[in-house]
């Protein structure tokens, strides 16, 4: 048996010229950050991860080293308990599965019950474009191979929300599955704009319902579960249209409450924000047995992308997710942006992804890019 040796930790900013404007941050940015978590055993094997930023996790290296790097649910249950005292530290759960698969020289998705290897991704859009030129970008989805998109609302009207839908779906007719998320489940520290209400919710809804929109992602803040259940009724009655949230939730208990109260129809936890490939591994399956669809947000850099394709493909392949989100809005989001940390950006073909049998994450990082982006930050300024 080995033991775990080391954790290092690094930030990283990607200069980001020109701003990418991310329709759920006020503020345009500037550099595209990355923290880095690596995880070494005394076997010379490396455990890759990133996600949040870790600040201060230096405190905690110590309950993991010199245990046994493939003890994972000890590790998680670690985890949790640092999450609740000091922030999200889920990117070092990534690092120990990456490690736990090289060790074992088995991938992810094959580790966590093997589903399918091969998932279909709907282009996940992030900026705030007029009319025309979003009806052009939905059009570029189509020719990429994309069979669905997501639309981000949230500027300052409504209505020109809705506008846009509008157009999209008279352009595209059925050539596009689309989604739309309202944003309204969280907000980055600096903006204090209050959630929508439900009444605005559902005047939303009615509008996504006569454009068929696919699922209504996050039309309330993340905490109101009666708002969702009376939108959801109201929805249900008269439409297919699904609710979807669940991203940016943390615990266990939350996330019953959404799956016992019937909230939502989609989930979309992230492996890199909430509890680790083992929680989530459990939440999914529930998630599916209770007929409904378990699709991870992804919105950080390849890693975090990979680790939450690794996630669906192992509990629930295709069946389970129908669509996995992949954050593409070229030119301002391109997966040389997205994908800086990694030696190869991932690559999809035809709106779809197969991931390889390479063992743990199956991704090695690009050292010169990170040598080049090294920083003491990992802020979006
Ligand atoms: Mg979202």
């Amino acid at each position: 048996m080995s033991e775990i040796v080391a954790i290092d930790i690094t930030h990283h900013q990607l200069p980001l010229d020109p701003p990418f404007p991310a329709s759920w941050d006020p503020q345009p940015r500037t550099k595209f950050p990355a923290t880095i978590v690596r995880v070494r055993d005394s076997d010379g094997h490396e455990g890759i991860g990133s996600g949040d930023v870790m600040y201060g996790f230096s405190d905690y290296a110590r309950y993991f080293l010199g245990e046994d790097p493939l003890d994972l649910e000890q590790h998680a249950a670690r985890l949790a308990n640092i999450e609740f005292h000091a922030g999200r530290p889920w990117p070092l759960d990534v690092a120990l599965w990456d490690l736990a698969g090289k060790i074992k020289a088995r991938p992810i998705w094959r580790m966590l019950g093997g589903a399918s290897p091969r998932l279909r991704l709907y282009a996940s859009s992030a900026v705030h474009r007029p009319v025309a030129a979003m009806v052009q970008t939905a059009q570029q989805m189509i020719e990429a191979g994309f069979a669905a998109m997501k639309v981000r609302f949230g500027r300052p009207s409504v209505d020109d929300d809705l506008a846009v839908i509008t157009a999209v779906r008279d352009a595209v007719g059925d050539r596009l599955t689309l989604m739309v998320d309202c944003n309204q489940g969280w907000r980055m520290p600096w903006d204090v704009a209050k959630p929508w209400d439900l009444e605005t919710a559902w005047r939303v809804a009615q509008r996504l319902i006569a454009e068929d929109v696919y699922w209504m992602e996050e039309p309330l803040h993340r905490g109101d579960y009666d708002g969702m259940l009376q939108l959801r009724d109201r929805v249900r009655a008269v439409s297919p249209m699904r609710i979807a949230g669940g991203e940016m939730t943390r615990e266990p208990y939350e996330f019953r409450e959404l799956l016992t109260r019937d909230c939502l129809e989609v989930f979309q936890p992230d492996v890199v924000c909430s509890q680790g490939f083992s929680g989530l591994a459990a939440l999914g399956r529930e998630v599916v047995a209770a007929g409904k669809l378990f699709t991870p947000h992804t919105w950080g850099n390849g890693i975090g992308v990979l680790a939450n394709l690794q996630l669906t493909a192992g509990v629930v392949g295709h069946e389970g997710s129908q669509w996995v989100e992949w954050p593409f809005d070229p030119p301002e989001w391109t997966l040389e942006r997205r994908d800086y940390p990694l030696a190869v950006p991932l690559r999809a073909e035809g709106g779809w992804i197969t991931l390889s049998d390479e063992p743990g994450l199956g991704a090695a990082l690009n050292e010169e890019a990170l040598f080049a982006t090294a920083s003491s930050q990992a802020t979006f300024q």
